[in-house]
């Protein structure tokens, strides 16, 4: 298997000047993002970093990002690229756990880690100049094996602690597990504006780099700034959250902007809705891939929209070469239309969590035949074409009385509302019912959160019944777009106290 790090090489010699990178103003070519990054992983090495070690990131994107990216892989090291928005007491348990040799930092993180005690850091700009060995210098080459860790990516944290999952490198060779991503090929102009450190950034960052395309990278998303720079630069492929594609459509001239350059949008990380998925089609040029996944590996679906505008409300089918079933609570195969739990194997599937057997050994399950497979702790149904639709996780699901609600049923009733923009409903303790429903939702316009309670319970069944609305100004979420339902529970039970 090879080294990510060693397509890039590729790049610089085949196009030495075509544009890699282009971020904040500044760009860099192939040649020049090679020679950045040869001098990096000359300088881990002068340093001692050997192959098999790890170098950690806390950053926003920038072309440094990259080329540090690059620069560890090269020196046969795994990157762990850490979020800047995780607490300082979630990166030091990050940091404990990864045991890089090297954390690089941006300002902003520099000054978020300083409440963390004896950590040492190198703060991208003047420090790590200083640092670096002079231009031209270039590292050893090193091999690498198939097994060896290519990065530790921590989990969005969406469902509790960040896990630490280690991706090896024949997970992300020749780029991803995903295959030929659909639109890529000659000519990508790719806007990446997901934080460099997620997963779901790394599905295009890789195959765009490793194509010789170019990157056009946003450290802050902003929707109007999106359709700025996808129109200045011609893009054609982009890579979202739905939240983005929400905010992105919602900009009052989207429809004045040139976006005919698109050859194909993807998306992935949360539930994107059919209406959603409808509008992009129709708005926005080009095709739609939608992928479900997640960073342990295991099983993907994908679903390419606009060849299956009936199958909008899915996630679309497992890809070529990903197995993936539905169970039921006794681990049997679920019959068609019937919820299970979704479990999944491929080539691609993180051997366990780092420093963490339980949870790994829980994340585990077996076939009759002992095959191994990745639980993912999600609930979805298959229908007769083998689609997958999406129910909703299961430590999400509210336990009412004895019956299994899934928010979503009830989150879909209250999305049809006119006046509301989006809902995310939990499960709050009951005295009575065990759990019951509590909605939280933000609102177009206003309108009593008792009127809307009404409204909406005339519409759901009588063990589905809402027990309260919060009307909120925005819904939680982590730095990936997804809605953090846990701290609307504690915020719910905050309040009840
Ligand atoms: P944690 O495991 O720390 O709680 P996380 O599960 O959100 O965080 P990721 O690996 O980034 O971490 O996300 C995978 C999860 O994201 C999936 O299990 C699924 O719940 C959700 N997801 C991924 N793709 C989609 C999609 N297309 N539609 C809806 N949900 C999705
Ligand atoms: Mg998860």
């Amino acid at each position: 298997c090879g080294n990510f790090a060693d397509l890039v090489a590729l790049q610089a010699r085949a196009a030495p000047d075509r544009i890699a990178i282009i971020c904040d103003g500044e760009q860099i070519d192939y040649a020049g993002l090679n020679a950045r990054a040869d001098c990096i992983a000359a300088s881990l090495q002068r340093d001692g970093v050997v192959s098999g070690g790890v170098v950690a990131i806390c950053a926003a994107s920038s072309i440094d990002y990259a080329a540090i990216f690059i620069a560890t892989l090269r020196a046969g090291a795994a990157i762990a690229p850490l979020s800047p928005s995780a607490t300082p007491a979630q990166l030091a348990a990050m940091i404990a756990d990864s045991t890089p040799s090297y954390l690089f930092v941006d300002a902003a993180a520099a000054a978020h880690l300083a409440a963390v005690d004896g950590l040492a850091f190198i703060t991208l700009g003047a420090a790590f100049d200083a640092w670096l060995a002079p231009p031209g210098t270039t590292p050893t080459p090193v091999e690498v094996t198939a097994e060896q860790a290519f990065n530790i990516i921590y989990s969005s944290g969406t469902t509790g602690t960040p896990k630490g999952i280690v991706q090896s490198f024949a997970m992300r060779w020749p780029h991803n597990h995903l295959g030929d991503p659909p639109g890529y090929g000659p000519g990508v102009v790719a806007v990446i504006s997901t934080p460099l450190y997620s997963n779901t950034t790394l599905v295009s960052f890789l195959p765009t780099l490793a194509g010789g395309g170019t990157m056009v990278l946003m450290p802050r998303f902003d929707a109007r700034e999106f359709l700025v720079l996808s129109e200045r630069h011609h893009a054609n492929i982009a890579m979202l959250v739905p939240v983005q594609y929400r905010r992105i459509l919602d900009v009052s001239d989207f429809d004045a902007f040139d976006l005919s350059s698109y050859r194909m949008k993807y998306a992935t990380s949360a539930p994107f809705s059919a209406e959603l998925k409808a509008e992009v089609l129709q708005r926005w040029p080009g095709g739609l891939v939608e992928y479900y996944g997640m960073t342990e590996g295991g099983g993907s679906c994908m679903l390419v929209a606009h060849e299956h505008p009936d199958k909008l409300h899915t996630v679309g089918r497992p890809m070529d070469g990903h197995e993936m079933l539905v169970i039921d609570a006794d681990g049997n195969a679920a019959p068609p239309g019937v919820p299970g739990e979704v479990v999944g194997r491929s080539r691609s599937m993180m051997n366990g969590y780092r420093n963490q057997p339980e949870k790994s050994a829980e994340a585990e399950w077996f076939d009759p035949a002992g095959v191994r497979y990745i639980r993912t702790g999600d609930i979805a149904s298959v229908d007769a074409q083998g689609f997958f639709t999406l129910i909703g996780r299961a430590k999400d699901m509210i336990i009412s009385g004895g019956i299994n609600l899934y928010p979503i049923d009830l989150e879909s009733v209250l999305n049809e509302h006119p006046a509301v923009i989006e809902s995310a409903v939990v499960g709050v303790a009951s005295r009575e019912w065990g759990e019951t429903p509590v909605a939280f939702v933000t609102m177009r316009t206003p309108l009593e959160a008792e009127a809307l309670r009404s409204w909406a319970n005339q519409r759901l069944g009588k063990m589905q019944r809402i027990s309260a609305v919060q009307i909120v100004d925005e819904l939680p979420r982590n730095a990936i777009g997804k809605i953090v339902k846990r701290a609307l529970q504690d915020r719910y039970a905050a309040e009840q106290t």
